[in-house]
């Protein structure tokens, strides 16, 4: 039988935060540790920032994304540019954009990718919606902000195809060299299209 360093409710804990993406068992022992040191500045207002996170979190109802007043604080913006709509997977993946500050549109969060490995098909995202706001005609552009593999591309096809008597026009995200990136580590794919993808200086 393992030893147990800690009883039962420390441990439920570690156990809790080892479930965090990026946290292992070990990692998340030494966050446990260093929550019960930190106990008032820090374990006491996170539990309660997690308690009112728990109780008015709510996912927009006209985007999809992750807020606590609804419709989100994005959709409710007046200052974002209403005529471009930025199609994403995930509310991870609007965050992202938000974060780079890359563009001050509305966004769509589809809910994930098709599938056919996982079984997830059209009905299981988001996309009669998109269609649906796409043809709203304060609408003249939608980006779709997919993953840059197989499934990603296969949905953006798949909606590409939808939104062909939606009055608007139909982007995606560039591929090729990451900023600050070297030519000579680049896979051969990423070179490839960054070739193809080449833009006028
Ligand atoms: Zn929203």
């Amino acid at each position: 039988m393992p030893t147990v360093a800690a009883g039962p409710e420390i441990e439920r804990l570690i156990s809790l935060l080892a479930r965090l993406p990026g946290l292992g068992p070990r990692s998340a022992r030494r966050a446990a540790l260093f929550l019960i040191k930190k106990r008032d500045q820090l374990m006491a207002p996170l539990a309660a920032a997690m308690q009112t996170a728990l109780e008015k979190i709510e996912v927009c109802r006209i985007c999809g994304n992750i807020d606590t007043q609804n419709p989100c604080t994005v959709c409710t913006d007046n200052r974002r540019d209403p005529s471009i709509m930025v199609a994403v997977a995930d509310v991870a993946d609007l965050w992202a954009l938000e974060r780079a500050r890359a563009i001050n549109a509305r966004y769509h969060v589809l809910g994930g990718t098709l599938s056919a490995l996982d079984g997830i098909g059209p009905q299981d995202l988001s996309i009669d919606a998109l269609v649906s706001r796409a043809h709203d005609p304060a609408v003249t552009e939608v980006i779709l902000a997919l993953n840059a593999t197989v499934d990603g591309q296969t949905t953006a096809h798949y909606i590409t195809d939808l939104l062909h008597d939606a009055n608007v026009k139909v982007t995606r995200l560039a591929h090729g060299v990451p900023v600050g990136g070297e030519l000579d580590y680049l896979d051969e794919g990423t070179l490839a299209a960054a070739i193809r993808q080449r833009t006028k200086f």
